[in-house]
């Protein structure tokens, strides 16, 4: 609990900083009008560049946050960011026509110098249409990798302008210390572009993989494994997701976030159970073994390593199975004494993917498998309809939900009517792991 609210404690301390800097600068008070509107302007500037470090790739900062929390919280402070942004130059109470000599902290006056306030009005411009394209990015048809280049040169377009607008007409940010703070937060926020998009491919070029199986599970699944060429491999936790690139170089922003669905062992190659859906998931037919492959690792916080609760509840829809997966051949390989419980939705029983080494695993004891299938074919004897609060109740104990750590993955609905039912049966959210595999 102590280092998310660290991270809290650091952002708050970041965005507030040129705020708390103007207040040092004692320059005579304006009407409050005046300097709302200032401190809105220096709000959303900072609040801008610090969304460039939680775009959910820097692993420090998402995996202690989880990456859901990081990009919801990106997608809803970037809007806030927007409207301060928005509402800024008009609740300005000034005096027009040029600066006046007498005015030199510019206490009544504000300034109307065309060109100090064109890159505001281009940023004003911009900035709406931009955060309008990323809430809409599914509507524009756009393919994921070409959003994401004008999602991150766009902000850096977005972030020069609002540098040079706060140069040129800011009255706390044309002072040194602010200045400063400016150019310095830009710079990092450049950094951080420059770290995903050449320093990261630089590093996966010099740690390439090669496709070692790829095989059709299921009608739309595919387990893909890969093994390291040449280096000892990626360290990470069971339940954590990788950024796989298969067969493009790794500067070309081709690459997806898939768990992986192999446990954490001595053997290098690492798996994903993959579902076809747009254009890298569909065209896995065309990935060979020997294809080269990259990741950048290992991200996430669906793990249950260091947990102590002696009840491990697993909530799976569909290919949310994949995480669960590594989850449960850890703990069957390392022969964890807690106790194990699957609960696996799919469609129909030919989705189910791995079914024999689930049995087997239900078979030893080793864990209990509960498969619910919402349109099952005509003599199936087990659960029926959705994974909800009526099926929690009937096949896990009252026990469970005051004992159990439950981790789910799947389909959004199937999230948020499971996450509700456990809250309303007592569980904390400290006890609810959860991750998404798309979000909006
Ligand atoms: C943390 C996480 C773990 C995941 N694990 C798995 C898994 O184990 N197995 C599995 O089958 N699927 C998993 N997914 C979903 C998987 O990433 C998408 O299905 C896949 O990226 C679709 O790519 P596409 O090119 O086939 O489809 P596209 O048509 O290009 O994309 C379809 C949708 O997938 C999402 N998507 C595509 N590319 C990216 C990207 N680079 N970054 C983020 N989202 C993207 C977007 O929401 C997009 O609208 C996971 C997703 C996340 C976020």
């Amino acid at each position: 609990m102590l280092r998310p609210a660290l991270w809290c404690l650091a952002y708050l301390g970041l965005v507030c900083l040129p705020l708390a800097l103007s207040w040092l600068m004692a320059f005579p008070a304006r009407s409050i009008r005046n300097e709302l509107a200032s401190g809105l302007g220096l709000l959303a500037f900072a609040i801008i560049l610090v969304e460039f470090v939680l775009s959910g790739r820097f692993r420090t900062l998402s995996n202690t946050l989880g990456l859901d929390i990081t990009i919801r919280f990106h997608q809803l402070i970037g809007r806030a960011a927007l409207a301060f942004a928005l509402l800024h130059p008009f609740l300005y109470d000034f005096l027009p026509g040029p600066e006046r000599p007498w005015d030199t902290s510019r206490e009544l006056t504000v300034t109307t110098d065309f060109w100090a306030l064109l890159p505001g009005i281009l940023a004003f411009v911009l900035l709406p249409a931009f955060v309008l394209a990323s809430i809409h990015r599914d509507a524009l048809g756009y393919r994921y990798e070409r959003w994401r280049i004008l999602h991150g040169f766009g902000a850096l377009l977005i972030v020069g302008l609002l540098l040079l607008h706060a140069e040129a007409a800011g009255r706390y940010s044309e002072e040194p210390p602010l200045i400063w703070t400016w150019r310095i937060l830009t710079g990092l926020a450049v950094l951080a572009l420059i770290y995903v998009y050449v320093l990261k491919p630089i590093y996966q070029a010099r740690h390439g993989w090669r496709v070692s199986r790829i095989e059709r599970l299921t009608p739309r699944q595919w387990d893909l494994r890969i093994t390291p060429e040449g280096h000892a491999g990626v360290s990470f936790q069971a339940g954590q997701f990788v950024w796989l690139n298969v067969g493009h170089s790794p500067f070309s922003l081709n690459e997806n976030p898939f768990s992986i669905s192999s446990a954490p062992t001595d053997d290098p190659e690492i798996g994903f159970v993959i579902k076809e859906l747009g254009d890298f998931t569909g065209a896995l037919d065309q990935v060979s073994v020997g294809d080269r492959a990259y990741i950048d690792s290992a991200y996430g916080s669906l793990t249950i390593e260091g947990r102590t609760e002696p009840d491990v509840v697993l909530i799976a829809g569909g290919v949310g199975i994949a995480p669960m997966l590594s989850i449960l051949r850890k703990m069957t390989l390392e022969q964890d004494a807690r106790n194990a419980v699957l609960i696996y939705g799919n469609r129909t029983a030919d989705q189910i993917v791995f079914r024999d080494e689930l049995d087997a695993l239900q078979g030893h004891g080793r864990a209990e498998v509960v498969h619910v299938l919402y349109e099952p074919e005509d003599g199936w004897r087990g659960e029926t309809g959705y994974i909800d609060a009526a099926l929690l109740d009937r096949v896990l104990g009252e026990g469970l939900f005051e004992t159990g750590v439950f981790v789910l993955c799947g389909p959004p609905v199937m999230l948020s009517s499971v996450e509700t039912a456990l809250m309303t049966r007592g569980v904390p959210a400290s006890r609810i792991l959860m991750e998404r595999f798309q979000y909006d």
